[in-house]
């Protein structure tokens, strides 16, 4: 019968397009709209949308359709997203490297008020002969195991609450958790005469609780910095953050090898952050992620050009003898006023 009906495959190919045709353009007319729409709405085939009684439609209609209105939506929104975030974080990027390829590390030593401060305090501590406390106690060194506490900072009050806040996730008061703890904040506000940052917040018990950090903070830096040299920059985020790009600045600290070297260890007692490497390690190993550039490991160290302070290929700053023995006449390694004995020089075998 059914041989009879198509005797050739292009019969069949007819009749099959005869009853699609009608499928495509009155099937809804026998299976009702609503199950016609559940058919396919994307059907290989131009079945056109437009015909109410269609069977099914085709898949450029969907295509369109979420082109327009999902991605095109979604483009607006991830255009929003750049511009409101991607571009902003950016910019702050690429501000911040372009300040930080030219000195790098040294803005620490250099350049921040907090470091200044703190170094200010901790001549003045000498002058009035307080005993310096340094951090080295064991082999691994106090000051060694301190050196994780800025990156916890970094992590958690830098990036991680304000995240969490700006999700919605922790509380709002939480949204600026660092500087609400700043030690500099209050420091650099009091010496214009502005005494509200000293005030404890009355806005709820974080606010009360971080204000109260900051106090302690900064309590602890300034009486601290009498006896302990930057005892903030310890622990200070800025510095974990700096360290992370310390690579891409020119600015770099350098040892060479040299016999004997690691002996007199006078680099590390004038290290105002007590790094232990400086006199032990050699190459990059001597340049740790606490050091600030401030170069005093270059200036006591009595041995002719072992650590240079390099600016790419460019020598700034390169230790020597002659300039060691200036230095020591008006301040000792540990920055205090008196003289010292000279520290025999050594041969180099170079
Ligand atoms: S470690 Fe922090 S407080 Fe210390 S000098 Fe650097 S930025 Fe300033
Ligand atoms: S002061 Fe100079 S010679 Fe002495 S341990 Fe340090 S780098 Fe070596
Ligand atoms: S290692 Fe040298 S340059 Fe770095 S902080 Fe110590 S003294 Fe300063």
């Amino acid at each position: 019968m059914l041989k009879k009906l198509f005797p050739t495959l292009s019969h069949l190919r007819s009749g099959v397009q005869i009853l699609m045709l009608f499928v495509t353009v009155y099937g809804s007319v026998v299976v009702g709209h609503y199950a016609a729409d559940k058919i396919s709405n994307a059907l290989p085939v131009l079945s056109c949308a437009y015909d109410m009684r269609s069977g099914g439609y085709c898949v450029l209609v969907p295509i369109q359709h979420q082109i327009h209105h999902r991605i095109g939506e979604a483009m607006v929104r991830a255009q929003q997203l750049t511009s409101q975030m991607v571009l902003p974080l950016l910019m702050t990027l690429l501000s911040f490297f372009v300040f930080f390829f030219i000195i790098g590390k040294a803005f620490c030593s250099w350049v921040c008020p907090l470091g200044t401060l703190q170094e200010l305090i901790g001549r003045l501590g000498r002058r009035f002969g307080i005993h310096l406390r340094r951090l080295e106690g064991d082999d691994l060194g106090e000051a060694k195991r301190i050196r994780p506490v800025k990156w916890v900072l970094l992590l958690c009050l830098v990036f991680l609450l304000p995240l969490l806040a700006g999700l919605g996730v922790a509380p709002h008061s939480l949204g600026n958790p660092y500087c609400d703890i700043c030690p500099s904040r209050v420091a650099t506000t009091l010496l214009t005469g502005n005494t509200e940052q000293l005030a404890l917040r009355r806005g709820g018990n974080i606010s009360f609780a971080l204000g109260a950090i900051a106090n302690v903070l900064f309590g602890f830096t300034v009486v601290g910095a009498l006896a302990l040299r930057q005892p903030f920059c310890r622990i200070c985020p800025m510095l974990a953050f700096n360290a992370l790009f310390q690579r891409l600045s020119p600015l770099r600290l350098v040892k060479i090898s040299r016999e004997n070297c690691g002996k007199c260890r006078i680099c590390s007692e004038a290290c105002p952050m007590d790094i232990r490497e400086i006199s032990g390690e050699e190459g990059s190993k001597a340049f740790t992620e606490d050091c600030t550039l401030c170069g005093r490991c270059a200036e006591y160290c009595p041995q002719d050009g072992i650590i240079k302070m390099k600016w790419g290929p460019l020598s700034l700053f390169s230790s020597s003898r002659s300039y060691y023995r200036d230095k020591v006449r008006t301040e000792l390694p540990d920055g205090s006023l008196k003289p010292i004995r000279f520290v025999r020089a050594v041969k180099s075998h170079d």
